[in-house]
């Protein structure tokens, strides 16, 4: 088994920071293989080298194998962590790096390519006697002939994307007389999207949470699980506010799940972090698919389990990692993860974008915050909004939501706007507190994004007295008048 000395980081954001920290201590170098578009960046500034791989549109660097292979190869990296997105899921990207001598910090690229297909995961699950969700995922992808089908399994339904990921391109169905169309874009936006146009259907199922199973394996072809996450407050299907373990879960299903996970897991010879996700609707549960990486709600996981996700999978390819024994991993407590975005929280999600021109994360006990920026930094246009994640832990659930409500108020972030306001409406309303959400949480609740208030006479002058701050901050400065509305001194 080879050492890693030097490792390159083919990602950028939060995540190649977590990447960093890790590595630091385990005393391995870090490369960042980054964009044009991320000198001015946390992650540029705490690796040790940086290769500069290519300008800020991804495929001419976060989506280009040939380049992060050239940067890596370049400053004689072992190792290379792909962090979540980008290349991370891409089989071409791991074998480029077995090809090139590299270690690949992840499964190997047959159960990448596998499970990547949703399809063929589909059909390995199925042959292991793993619930999926019924539907259609034959070959023909004539309208007429998927309408049929569309009937045949009862609306609602959803079209997705065979080769589909990151929630886009989903299309729920209620009607015939929406079919068409709802087919034929979901057939066009997956074409253009991920250069496939396959769709397949699935019965829709309209009160289901997600629940996902943290699953490990070593280079033996063993595996364990860590619990389950729920990650049910989705908007778009996309996740935005994260836990462990799952709020009201039935403890024979978490059995099932979690068995589920290790049979599928082994059966693929999975080595590493992956996750297999569920949806569990009253007492049934499906599999969904699985994901071949580290996930961006990890923290949670690691904060119950009390594991170093990261360490374990670097320490893992170096064969110096044993497994955990499946009965010593229990968790303890809750923990809670909320995405903060730059963007604007009252009208559902637009992007904010602009210099940071001051932030504050209010450290305690059982509170982490996984961040991109630092003061000064600008969030440009040309990637997730995604800019900090805001973790705690507490002994109970009502504690956990507590603290975090606690902790999100005392944050501060000048410059973008984000959706702090919007987090702090949905962990405060009864169905998130009780845990009965659904993934139709935010929808049903929030479809406009936060709830707009009123502001009191001193909130304006807050709110005046803070733009005319982040207007000082030069020619970058986003042209609507930054607003400190993202701040939570509104609830002071
Ligand atoms: P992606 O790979 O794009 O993330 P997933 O298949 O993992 O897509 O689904 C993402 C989310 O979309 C799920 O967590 C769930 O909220 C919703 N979803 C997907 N399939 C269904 C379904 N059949 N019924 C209801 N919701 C679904």
């Amino acid at each position: 088994m080879r050492e890693i000395k030097k490792l390159a980081i083919a990602n950028r954001g939060e995540v190649a920071v977590r990447i960093i920290r890790a590595c630091q201590e385990l005393g391995i170098q870090t490369v960042l293989l980054h964009s044009e578009a991320d000198i001015a960046s946390r992650a540029y500034r705490m690796s040790d080298e940086q290769v500069c791989i290519g300008p800020a549109e991804l495929s001419q660097s976060y989506l280009n194998i040939e380049k992060n292979i050239q940067g890596a190869l370049s400053c004689g990296a072992d190792a290379v962590h792909p962090g979540f997105g980008f290349l991370s899921e891409n089989a071409d990207f791991a074998q480029a790096c077995l090809d090139n001598k590299i270690i690949f910090i992840g499964p190997w690229p047959k159960s990448i390519r596998d499970l990547g297909d949703k399809i063929t995961a589909k059909d390995i699950v199925t042959s292991e006697g793993i619930p999926t969700i019924p539907g259609y995922n034959g070959d023909s992808q004539d309208v007429d002939a998927l309408i049929r089908e569309c009937q045949k399994i009862g609306y609602p339904v959803i079209i997705k994307a065979t080769a589909g990921g990151g929630g886009r391109g989903m299309k729920v169905v209620r009607t015939t007389e929406e079919a068409r169309e709802l087919i034929t874009s979901a057939q066009r936006e997956a074409k253009s999207a991920f250069g496939l146009s396959n769709v397949f259907i699935e019965k829709y199922l309209d009160r289901a949470k997600h629940i996902e199973v943290q699953v490990f394996g070593d280079l033996t072809g063993q595996a364990v699980h860590l619990y389950e996450r729920e990650c049910s407050a989705q908007r778009r299907h996309q996740k935005v506010i994260e836990e462990s373990p799952a709020a009201q879960l039935d403890p024979q299903i978490r059995e099932k799940i979690t068995q589920a996970a290790i049979t599928l897991a082994k059966k693929v010879q999975y080595v590493g972090a992956g996750t297999v996700e569920f949806l569990v609707q009253d007492k049934d549960y499906y599999f969904l698919e699985m994901n071949t990486r580290l996930q961006v709600e990890h923290p949670v996981t690691e904060l119950v389990m009390g594991v170093d996700l990261v360490k374990a999978q670097i320490l893992t390819m170096t064969g110096r990692m044993a497994l955990w024994p499946q009965n010593r991993l229990q968790p303890r407590g809750h923990a809670i993860e909320c995405r903060v975005y730059a963007e604007d929280p009252y009208s559902t999600g637009m992007p904010s974008t602009g210099p940071v021109a001051f932030q504050y994360f209010p450290e305690g006990p059982g509170r982490r915050f996984d961040f991109a920026f630092d003061a000064g930094d600008s969030v440009t246009p040309y990637y997730d909004s995604m800019i900090a994640k805001v973790i705690v832990w507490d002994e109970s659930r009502p504690r956990a939501i507590m603290k975090m409500i606690a902790t999100l108020k005392e944050t501060i972030i000048f410059g973008v706007k984000t959706n702090i306001p919007f987090l702090l409406d949905m962990l405060q309303h009864p169905e998130f507190v009780e845990g009965s959400l659904t993934t139709a949480f935010i929808q049903k609740y929030f479809p406009q994004g936060a709830k707009p208030v009123n502001l009191s006479e001193r909130e304006k002058l807050f709110l005046e007295k803070a733009a005319q701050q982040t207007d000082t901050m030069g020619e970058n400065s986003s042209s609507e008048v930054p607003s400190p509305w993202n701040q939570t001194w509104r609830n002071v």
